[in-house]
């Protein structure tokens, strides 16, 4: 007999964007029923650290700490980073005056007074924590590992058929499936797709030096070389590495011997970067913006990277996909308690208004600064530095700039201290 279930919302996708709004709504007595492929392995305090990590925003750090998920972050591990440094590497002989780099930003979270700008956490503790919290919720049910054998986004309610036969029905069904959602394809949702240029390669390393409290990132034509702290494990420190370039050139790196690829990044990033002892893992990905041109269809919405795609260069993805959750938590809620139907166009339009035009904002903010580093002419070259250098000499913008990457800024600050 084929097993069938009645729920308020249906949630693809248990990663981080897709547990956190289950937690969200869950905790507001909707029943939530949430399904993933796979689950993350368990954490153990020895392992070294993923490949994957993510800067997570003071907004993200309200958020989950609202949806009491930040206490089960905390007792796995996670890396405060205090300060940020950004600039265009220009190529003056060491020492020399010009080399003193006039057209460095640093931002200092003791500017604006707080003890840190954000902490860099490996998805997968994100996402452990967020199932860990889930749990604890009464009124959602995680199915996962489970396979999606169909879904049904045209019947009156949505409706998902797992591979062991099972139905579940919902006034709602979420995609929060990823940049390659499922869900988005099968409602005919379409995307504005861009690819850029360059590639990107993560490497996890181990240093030299202690914990480090900065994130940096120096700009260059064929794109940034970046440095993100990571936790000590065992008395050794780590950090994660981010090469921006030409995908020829991603491939040729991703071939290199452990030791001739740990040679090519000291002999290339700037002087900033710590002594390395070891490479533990690398990886590349291909970028692309892609955003779709709708975020819901009757009884259907996206959140996350199924919704928009951004070039990673300022770290904000997830930051954008937890601001997705906070808005649709507050739309549904809202709608839940006086009665209206979740899946309605007229609740749904409310969170795309809320957020389709500060999800652009951000991708076009990236985009500029894409298009004006990846670029060699020299009057681009001498405009933007002196953009950069009066930049820095700005106090009240740097701080400005500091609070809108923290999400401290506006609506979005609200937002986090609700949610
Ligand atoms: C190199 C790089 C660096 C980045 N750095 C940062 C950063 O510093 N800060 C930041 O904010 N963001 C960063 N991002 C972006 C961030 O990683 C993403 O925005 C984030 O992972 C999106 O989360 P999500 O939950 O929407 O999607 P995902 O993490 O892709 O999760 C989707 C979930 O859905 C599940 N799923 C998919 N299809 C199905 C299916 N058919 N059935 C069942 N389950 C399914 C998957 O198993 C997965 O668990 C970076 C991205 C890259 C590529």
């Amino acid at each position: 007999m084929v097993k069938s279930e009645n729920y308020d919302v249906l949630v693809v996708g248990a990663g981080m964007v897709g547990a956190a709004i289950a937690c969200a709504l869950g905790l507001k007595g909707i029943r939530v029923a949430v399904f993933d492929r796979a689950l993350p392995l368990a954490f153990k305090p020895d392992q070294l650290p993923d490949l994957r990590v993510s800067a997570l925003s003071y907004a993200s750090e309200q958020i989950l700490k609202n949806l009491g998920v930040w206490p089960y972050m905390q007792a796995m591990r996670m890396c405060p980073y205090r300060r940020m440094a950004v600039w265009e590497k220009l190529h003056f002989p060491p020492g020399s005056e010009l080399d003193k780099r006039p057209n460095q930003t640093v931002f200092n979270a003791a500017d604006i007074r707080h003890d840190q700008l954000g902490f860099v956490v490996e998805n997968r503790i994100t996402q452990l924590g967020l199932l860990k919290r889930l749990k604890e919720v009464e009124s959602v049910s995680l199915f996962a590992p489970a396979t999606i054998e169909s879904m049904n986004l045209k019947a009156e309610k949505p409706e998902i058929m797992l591979q062991d036969g099972s139905v579940f029905k919902a006034d709602l069904l979420i995609g929060a499936d990823g940049a390659q959602s499922k869900v988005r394809e099968q409602a005919n949702i379409r995307l504005d797709t861009r690819e850029y240029e360059q590639q990107c390669l993560v490497a996890t390393v181990e240093i030299e030096g202690g914990l480090q409290d900065i994130t940096w990132q120096a700009f260059t034509p064929t794109g940034p070389e970046a440095f993100l702290p990571l936790s000590d494990i065992d008395s050794k420190s780590y950090g994660s590495i981010v090469w921006y370039n030409l995908p020829e050139n991603v491939q040729k790196l991703m071939k290199l011997s452990d030791s001739d690829f740990l040679e090519e990044l000291s002999s290339t990033f700037p002087k900033e970067l710590p002594p390395l002892v070891k490479l533990h893992e690398r990886g590349s990905f291909p970028l692309a913006r892609r955003h779709a041109m709708n975020y819901f269809t009757n009884g259907v919405v996206l959140a996350g990277d199924a919704a928009h795609t951004i070039n990673p260069l300022a770290g904000q993805g997830v930051n954008l996909g937890f601001q997705d959750v906070a808005w649709l938590a507050e739309v549904l809620t809202d709608a839940f308690q006086t009665g209206e139907s979740l899946g309605s166009q007229k609740v749904l339009s409310r969170y795309e208004k809320a957020r389709r035009r500060d999800n652009q904002l951000m991708m076009s903010t990236m985009d500029a600064f894409y298009l004006a580093f990846s670029n060699n002419s020299a009057p681009l070259k001498v405009l933007r530095n002196v953009a950069l250098s009066l930049a820095a000499k700005s106090k009240p913008a740097v701080k400005e700039v500091m609070k809108y990457a923290m999400g401290i800024s506006g609506r979005q600050a609200e937002l986090a201290k609700s949610s």
